[in-house]
């Protein structure tokens, strides 16, 4: 049982950090991974990350660079670019974020000022920090507004969004966020940002490998600008991409380079260019219709044991467990997962009586599981594990656990990992 391809150099040179890797290799390919944000990259994916590109800098972009040497590396970055704007049908791209966060920032620096108004989702309710949540840097030094979703239904509030557009005028109105179980109401967000001469933004991070295989809606021709990661459900290496109409690519390349980073991160590139690659085949699109197939299986099985599911069910990847009827606070439920090995957060849920450390849900996703192979069939069995072990962990049974995560390790033996020979 190793990691693929070997790390022989990294073992001998190296051997604290070596078993560290292979430790944890295994520990992805032993646990039903339900981390709504993360995946399992292609065997492409990761050796693209692992090659010399690392060792070269670039800052500039594609014929206009600050170093020399870059006849290659153009060629990688323009490869990136047009696969990007491929598979989004987007006027422009840039690849270079270091990752969500940084591209949110630089959105930020393209199209506001410091002081100016942003609206953003709420937190609680299911948005990004970079949003304009009060810790973060975008909270900070910018004014933030925050729209909800209905306590009824735990649906995103457009009624609220548009009365606060038009109170607030923001100059930036973000539409996304990383725990919406629901599709996205893109066109609703454009006339809203239309009627207050906002930006639109939509920050599809989660959901762009569905909208890249046409499982979601996509936001193009309704928000100016879409950011997004590249190592969720698109299933890429760990990073980021800005895509935008031809009025604001200027803008947006300019606040990356030189705005906010240095030389972008050439690996990455590669590595973008080749999930990009593997996103343009018909069986992506099969792949992204059976990550929302296999959640939709998830959340009936789980409804059907009782469990509260925010706005009662899913359309996408993701699903949010407000877990107060079963009587277990996400924290504790999300250990006793873990421990049965089912890897997941916990989770505030809209209106969450309790502290966003310890809050009343938990969030799950369906995107790695489905890159291993499993099925709508088989989501029957990962709820019933799930639901046997918050009932232990509510009557404080932490043996069964280990019963638990004995039957899940053999279950997930026959569906292999990228990176992991069994
Ligand atoms: C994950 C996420 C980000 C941030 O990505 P990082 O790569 O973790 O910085 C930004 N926005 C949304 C909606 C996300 O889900």
């Amino acid at each position: 049982m190793t990691h693929q391809p070997e790390l022989s150099a990294l073992a001998a040179a190296d051997p604290q950090i070596a078993g560290l890797v292979e430790d944890e290799a295994k520990r992805q390919h032993d646990k039903i991974r339900l981390i709504a944000s993360e995946n399992y990259v292609s065997q492409a994916v990761l050796e693209a990350t692992g090659t010399v590109l690392t060792n070269k800098y670039s800052e500039g972009y594609a014929g206009k660079r600050y170093y020399e040497g870059q006849q290659l590396i153009d060629q990688v970055e323009t490869l990136a670019i047009e696969r990007a704007k491929a598979v989004f049908g987007v006027d422009h791209a840039n690849v270079q974020p270091y990752s969500g966060s940084p591209a949110n920032l630089a959105v930020y620096l393209a199209f506001a000022q410091p002081g100016d108004t942003v609206l953003g989702m709420a937190l609680p309710d299911g948005g990004h920090l970079t949003h304009g949540w009060s810790v973060s840097a975008t909270g900070k030094w910018f004014t933030p507004v925050r729209y909800g979703v209905r306590k009824e239904t735990g649906r995103v509030d457009l009624d609220q969004v548009r009365e606060l557009a038009l109170k607030h005028r923001p100059k930036l109105i973000f539409a996304g966020g990383t725990a919406i179980p629901r599709t996205i109401d893109f066109p609703a967000f454009a006339e809203i940002a239309r009627e207050v001469d906002a930006v639109l933004v939509a920050d599809i991070a989660h959901i762009a490998g569905l909208v890249a295989g046409g499982a979601h809606p996509s936001p193009v021709g309704h928000a100016q600008v879409i950011t997004t990661t590249t190592h969720k459900t698109l299933r890429g290496p760990r990073g980021a991409m800005i895509l935008s109409d031809a009025d604001h690519a200027k803008a947006v390349d300019k606040a990356v380079f030189p705005g906010l980073q240095g030389g972008p991160h050439n690996h990455t590139t590669a590595a973008i260019a080749v999930a990009l690659g593997e996103a343009q085949k018909p069986e992506f699109s099969a792949y992204a219709h059976r990550i929302v197939a296999n959640a939709r299986a998830l959340a009936e099985a789980l409804v059907e044991r009782g469990y509260d599911l925010v706005s009662g069910g899913t359309d996408n990847h993701l699903l949010l467990i407000d877990l107060t009827n079963k009587n277990v606070p996400g924290k504790p439920a999300a250990q006793a997962l873990d421990r049965a090995g089912i890897e997941l957060n916990y989770n505030t849920v809209p209106f969450d009586p309790r502290k966003p450390f310890d809050p009343s849900g938990i969030r799950l996703g369906t995107s790695a599981i489905t890159t291993r192979g499993l099925e709508p069939e088989h989501q029957v069995k990962v709820a019933e594990w799930i639901d046997r072990t918050i009932t232990a962990a509510a009557g404080e049974e932490q043996s069964a656990l280990d019963t638990i995560a004995a039957e899940i390790r053999e279950f997930l033996a026959p569906f292999p990992i990228p990176g992991y020979s069994a």
